[in-house]
Order: C-alpha cells, then sequence, then structure tokens
C-alpha cells in the first residue's frame, strides 16, 4: 500500500495561516503521550495557563487553550456569554466579523452590525453612533482581520464598549503574538486566539481568556450553556483546582506543542517577536512596492503578520499562486469574498516572520511576475 504521508514535501507557509513550525515544536509534539489525568500532564497544564496569561498581558484566572481550532474559541465565547434575546453588537469588516454575526445570530441573540468597507477598519464614530441608540450585552470585535489585512483599533473601541457597560469580546486569531495584546490594560472582557497563526505551532487549539466579569456572567446564566463541549463551567474544573475532574481527553500531544511554542515566544522576549513581525513586514512592503505593486490597506491600518497585496490587472493569480506552490514550494493566500481574486495574502505569521523567508517570496514573485 501507498503511503501518502512518504510524499509530503516541505512548504513555506507563507499564507494565512498554519504557518511554519519551528523544529522544537515538532519535537515537543513527538514525545510520549501521557494520560489526560497524569500529574506530570497537570503541571504542563499549569504551565501553558501560565504562559497564555504572559502572552494575552492578563491575570484572568480562566485562561485556558480549548480544544479546536480558532472558531471553537469563537462559539466558546459566545455560546458561554449569550443567552436567548440579548442584544449582541458585530463591529465587522471582513469574513471574520461576518462568521462572528453567524455564530451569534445562531444561538437566538438580537444582533446587530456596524459595517466598514473590506480593507478598511471599524470607524470609531460609527460604533459611537450606535452605541448611543441603545445598551448592548455584548459587542464583539475582530483585532486582525485576516481576510483582509486590516488592523482594527481595538483600544478607543474598547472605551466606547465600556462606556456602553457591555462585555468586550475580541477574536485574537491572527494577532495574539505579532503584536500586543493588552488584555487587561483594554478591559477586554472575552478573547479568543488560535495555535497556527502567530503562535506557531499547527492548527487544533484555541486559546481563550475570560475576565471576571465575563465569569460572572457565564456563572450566573438563566440557562445552561446549550453546547455541551464548550461549556466553560465544566471546562474550568478539568484545568483548574486540587482535584481534576475529567471532561473531555486533551489532545496531549497538541498540548506539548503549544506549551513549546509558548515557551519559545517567552524566552525570544515578547517585546523581541513583536519587533521582528514589524522589522520583516517593513521589508516586505518595501520590496513589493519597489516591484510597482501596492498593497491593499493603508499605511497605519497594515497587519504585520498578514499583507494584502493588490493583484495588478494583467496577473493571473491563481496562476502565481500554483506555481509559488508547485515550482518554488511557497504557499500564499488568496483573498475571500468580496476580495477573491484581486488580492494576494502574504503571512509572516510566527515562525516564519524571518528575513530567509521575506527574500525567498520577494525572489519567487519577481520571476514570476
Ligand atoms: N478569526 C480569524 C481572525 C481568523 O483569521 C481565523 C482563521 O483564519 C478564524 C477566526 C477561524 O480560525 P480557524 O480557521 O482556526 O477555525
Amino acid at each position: 500500500m501507498n503511503n501518502l504521508l512518504a510524499s509530503i514535501e516541505q512548504v513555506t507557509l507563507m499564507g494565512p495561516g498554519p504557518s511554519c513550525i519551528s523544529d522544537e515544536v515538532f519535537k515537543a509534539m513527538a514525545l510520549p503521550t501521557l494520560g489526560h489525568m497524569d500529574k506530570d500532564f497537570i503541571l504542563i497544564m499549569d504551565g501553558i495557563k501560565e504562559m497564555l496569561q504572559k502572552v494575552m498581558a492578563t491575570k484572568n484566572r480562566l485562561t485556558v487553550p480549548v480544544s479546536g481550532t480558532g472558531s471553537a474559541g469563537m462559539e466558546t465565547c459566545f455560546v458561554n456569554l449569550i443567552e436567548p434575546g440579548d442584544a449582541v453588537l458585530i463591529l465587522k469588516n471582513g469574513v471574520f466579523g461576518n462568521r462572528m454575526f453567524d455564530v451569534a445570530s445562531r444561538l437566538g441573540a438580537q444582533v446587530d452590525a456596524v459595517d466598514a468597507k473590506w480593507g478598511t477598519p471599524i470607524l470609531i464614530d460609527s460604533v459611537k453612533e450606535q452605541l448611543a441608540k441603545k445598551p448592548y450585552k455584548i459587542v464583539a470585535i475582530v483585532h486582525a482581520e485576516t481576510s483582509t489585512g486590516v488592523l482594527n483599533p481595538i483600544r478607543e473601541i474598547g472605551n466606547l464598549v465600556h462606556q456602553n457597560g457591555a462585555l468586550y469580546l475580541v477574536d485574537a486569531v491572527t494577532s495574539l503574538g505579532g503584536i500586543p495584546v493588552p488584555t487587561d490594560e483594554i478591559g477586554i472582557d472575552a478573547l479568543y486566539s488560535g495555535s497556527q497563526k502567530c503562535l506557531s505551532c499547527p492548527p487544533g487549539l484555541s486559546p481563550v481568556s475570560f475576565s471576571d466579569r465575563a465569569v460572572h456572567a457565564i456563572t450566573n446564566r438563566r440557562k445552561k450553556v446549550p453546547n455541551w463541549y464548550l461549556d466553560m463551567n465544566m471546562i474550568i474544573q478539568y484545568w483548574h483546582g486540587a482535584n481534576r475532574v475529567y471532561h473531555h481527553t486533551a489532545p496531549i500531544n497538541m498540548l506539548y506543542g503549544l506549551y513549546q511554542s509558548l515557551y519559545l515566544i517567552l524566552e525570544e522576549g515578547l517585546e523581541a517577536v513583536y519587533q521582528r513581525h514589524m522589522k520583516y513586514h517593513t521589508m516586505l512592503v518595501s520590496e513589493l512596492e519597489s516591484m510597482g505593486l501596492q498593497m491593499l490597506v493603508k499605511s497605519g491600518y497594515r497587519l504585520p503578520m498578514l499583507n494584502a497585496v493588490i493583484v495588478p490587472d494583467s496577473v493571473n493569480e491563481v496562476k502565481i499562486r500554483n506555481e509559488l506552490r508547485n515550482t518554488y514550494h511557497i504557499e500564499i493566500g488568496a483573498g475571500l469574498g468580496d476580495l477573491a481574486g484581486k488580492i494576494f495574502r502574504i503571512g509572516l505569521m510566527g515562525h516564519t516572520a524571518r528575513e530567509e523567508n521575506v527574500i525567498k517570496i520577494v525572489s519567487a514573485l519577481k520571476k514570476l511576475l
């Protein structure tokens, strides 16, 4: 029988995630599997919680990785906080804001939206105007909109959300580990991320964090959380306390990978990690602009880890991506939704954000374009 795994190639992952994984993380994932209630594994769980608090800049006790990808983190935040009829406001300017709207609507919330044009940030004045109309239970926003490469102003919007009295829910799937996510300083009440972006661990885990206010809302619900697997009231009993209670079998080796990737980030130092992302983003943009290419997003609102580049009219976008993958063994991302066929998405996330990768993509694009 032919084993397909034997022919897997090394591809440089320069798309919207997953990102490149370091050998240290792969080695950690290949360590012997312990039992999910094993005393040594529980120490590793505690280490993960502690390191996540550092990377998320929070003292929130309820800071744990959810078993599942970033979308599971999104579901976890909404399903634990929303009760039918709750007023929820979603600020959306891309695919992942739309996904939040869908998730919140399925839970029976009364969902309003403030939209901004894709490729531009959420406008603070339009949020102010909407929040003046009524009180909300939750206001949600995507920090780093991966579908467009836009950085949203979460700090300024956070001030408005607090004046409204709402809980502030932030998607940090792409931002965490690439730019600062000052959870406590901004007063974020529910935060979720994903392992496969700037944390540079394979996809499969979604770190989440809840403030005391959010925990109060979760523990004082009128009805049980309608999703058994993601119910924080139960999950917390596996992740906290002297006597751990089994909930579901934790993905042990994935958690080894997350442990190691957080360890590497903290060993390098958060500031150094953020500077590295910015340095190679700046280098990439200046190289692309010198080739005559244009960025979709205006300077000042660009994400360092996700670079949206306008595809020139004369260029066949699919052909270029296929050539990059087949000839140069580089993956980049395509545009989604309204931006399909119009942009390339070049990721410089986590372990991908290195000089050799900028040189690799720029020299390949120079040959192809
Ligand atoms: N939110 C953002 C901003 C994302 O970029 C993604 C994935 O790209 C998600 C949520 C969903 O994460 P996943 O695909 O890991 O479920």
